[in-house]
């Protein structure tokens, strides 16, 4: 693989394989496996294939996985039901809901009802505002992939320029705080930004999070950049007539002009479940610990 192409299947690899030993001991010390339940409400295709993926690396690093797929009519109180159940579950470490929820179910409410304590996806206003004041909480997994695969590069992130593109709450706004928190210099960027192209150019680590396939052109990236590109896009290849995915930044533009570049797929992506299965064995941790 070129050298300035970031591998993050390779680094996912390596922090599942850390996390299967660490499971090993936690299985040795406490007589059981660190648990996670996956609830998939309908047949969302991309959904489905998020929890099937999921699901098979939870149990390759030793953990068990609690599958609970419902029909795409199950009620909102059905689901409150569900998640009350698995909050006063010993077995259960962490609670996973997959987005989106069919509309008659209110997305907000059904994440409120998570025990903030196994909210491995960090999404939970206890754990944002635990992020948001340095305190101990759980923190969303995308955010944390993008911090292992940007300090994999440029290591210390002291004084450095960072600019995020998208301020979302699962990925922009926390990202922004782990930034800060790392002692990097953080613009947060979104639709209502001017002149996006001049702010984009002043960043030595430019993070996208767009949703916008291709939005940031080369000519929008500092020389010697560290670009960590979020987006997941679905488009026709109109050569193949085949779906390919593509990121929010032209990849094949921005490769000879940044330091350093994550590819789509097999940048961002592979770290979000990786995260997720280590905040997993964290609230297992913390439970043992009685520190919850
Ligand atoms: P949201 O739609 O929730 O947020 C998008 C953000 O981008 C908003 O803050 C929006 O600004 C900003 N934005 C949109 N268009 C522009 C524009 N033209 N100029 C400047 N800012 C713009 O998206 P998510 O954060 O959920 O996801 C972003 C992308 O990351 C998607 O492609 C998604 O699929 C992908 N993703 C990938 C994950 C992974 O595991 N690799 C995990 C999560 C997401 P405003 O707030 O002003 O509207």
């Amino acid at each position: 693989m070129n050298p300035k192409i970031i591998d993050g299947k390779k680094v996912a690899t390596e922090l599942l394989d850390m996390l299967r030993n660490e499971v090993t001991t936690f299985r040795k010390q406490f007589h059981r496996k660190p648990g996670l339940a996956v609830i998939l409400v309908g047949n969302n295709a991309a959904s489905s294939i998020y929890v099937k993926n999921k699901i098979s690396q939870t149990m390759q690093v030793g953990m068990e996985s609690f599958e609970h797929h419902l029909k795409e009519q199950t009620s909102e109180i059905e689901l409150l039901t569900l998640i009350n159940a698995l909050n006063n579950s010993e077995k259960i470490d962490g609670i996973l809901v997959q987005l989106p929820l069919p509309a008659h179910i209110d997305a907000k409410k059904v994440l409120l009802a998570i025990n903030p304590t196994k909210d491995v996806d960090g999404f939970h206003p206890y754990n944002a505002g635990q992020l948001a004041t340095g305190g101990e909480g759980l923190t969303p997994c995308t955010p944390l992939g993008c911090m292992m695969l940007a300090k994999s590069i440029i290591g210390n992130l002291t004084g450095v320029e960072a600019v995020i593109v998208g301020r979302s709450n699962i990925v922009g706004k926390p990202l922004a705080q782990l930034l800060t928190a790392a002692n990097a210099t953080v613009t947060l960027a979104h639709s209502g930004t001017q002149d996006l192209q001049s702010v984009c150019r002043r960043a030595e680590l430019l993070i996208v999070a767009v949703g916008q396939p291709k939005m940031v052109q080369g000519s929008w990236i500092k020389p010697g950049a560290v670009v960590i590109d979020v987006g997941i896009n679905r488009l026709l290849d109109l050569e193949t007539q085949k779906h390919i995915l593509v990121g929010d930044v032209d990849f094949d533009a921005a490769l000879p002009i940044a330091k350093a570049i994550t590819p789509v797929p097999g940048g961002v992506g592979p770290m979000t479940i990786a995260c997720l299965l280590q905040n997993t064995l964290l609230s297992a941790n913390r439970r043992e610990r009685q520190v919850v």
